[in-house]
């Protein structure tokens, strides 16, 4: 699913919108300042972004908004950064799980339980 950016005309706050098929999202506004006054921008973190670049440039410091968390592709960033900075290559099992974490949660909580 792609990810527009929408700055708001306001407060330059910069809110992020997961765009399900290509209907382009209504009634948006900002969820800092609550203005409608949106400009769609070019998004920074956009969807061809790689999986290794997104490792890379992650900040465990930075200030989360709550759409970081609904995005699936981030689970188990924190954990695949934390790695990548200690140069320890994951492993298959570790790859392999977070894919299906982030792509089927359901059949990993089946995993487990069986
Ligand atoms: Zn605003």
């Amino acid at each position: 699913m792609p990810i527009y950016e929408y700055k708001c005309k306001s407060c330059r706050h910069i809110t992020t919108h997961l765009v399900q098929g290509y209907v382009a999202p209504v009634d948006l506004s900002c969820e800092q300042c609550g203005s409608g006054d949106l400009k769609r921008i070019i998004s920074k973190t956009n969807y061809h972004v790689s999986s290794s670049d997104r490792v890379s440039s992650y900040d465990p410091k930075a200030r989360r908004s709550d759409d970081f968390y609904k995005d699936s592709r981030n689970i188990g960033l924190h954990a695949e950064h934390m790695l990548e900075k200690a140069g320890v290559k994951p492993t298959e099992e570790f790859t392999s799980k977070l894919e299906k974490l982030r792509t089927d949660p359901g059949s990993v909580i089946k995993d487990s339980d069986g």
